[in-house]
């Protein structure tokens, strides 16, 4: 009888201090909570702003380099047109800027080592596909190209970066 109350009483006080111990753990800040650890970007690491895919897509800076690229690609010539691309970065300031490639081949290109600004980073890449024709993807000559990305460049592609494909239907991120 004697050492069941004593079980008891140790129960409770296990109890009581679990009781006192629960609110102060709830206390502490979520924010203390993940600052402690390994940092794991969702999407691209700490540096400027984080932009989405689409913001990326739709930076002017972006777009006119997708668009001097298309038309560095010849795409209307069918024995001159060939690949252009370039890294996307974003600068120490979160402002994007493009570092293009040397110009590719008629269905692929070559990226080159990326040189992003000093205290910036990769944040995406972009290449034409001159080839693809609407409505089904056949040239002048009848061979038929695939729309948008290629598992090629998927596979190619940095993750957590934005890849963009310019064609003729437009653009396609990924
Ligand atoms: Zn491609």
């Amino acid at each position: 009888m004697k050492a069941s109350w004593k079980s008891c009483i140790a129960l409770l006080c296990v109890l009581i201090a679990c009781i006192a111990w629960s609110p102060a753990v709830l206390a502490v800040p979520a924010v203390a909570q993940t600052a402690i650890g390994p940092i794991v970007a969702a999407e691209i690491g700490p540096l400027g702003t984080n932009k989405t895919a689409e913001q990326i897509a739709n930076d002017p800076t972006v777009k006119a380099a997708i668009g001097a690229a298309w038309n560095d690609s010849n795409a209307d010539n069918a024995t001159t047109r060939h690949e252009e691309g370039g890294w996307i970065y974003e600068d120490a300031d979160g402002n994007l800027t493009v570092g293009r490639w040397p110009a590719g081949n008629r269905s692929g290109i070559n990226a080159t080592p990326p040189m992003p600004p000093v205290g910036g980073q990769v944040v995406g890449e972009f290449h034409t596909h001159p080839n693809w024709h609407p409505p089904d993807g056949k040239d002048e000559a009848g061979t038929e190209w695939k729309q948008g990305p290629s598992d090629k460049d998927k596979n190619a592609k940095t993750p957590g970066t934005t890849g963009i494909v310019k064609d003729r239907s437009g653009t396609t991120s990924y």
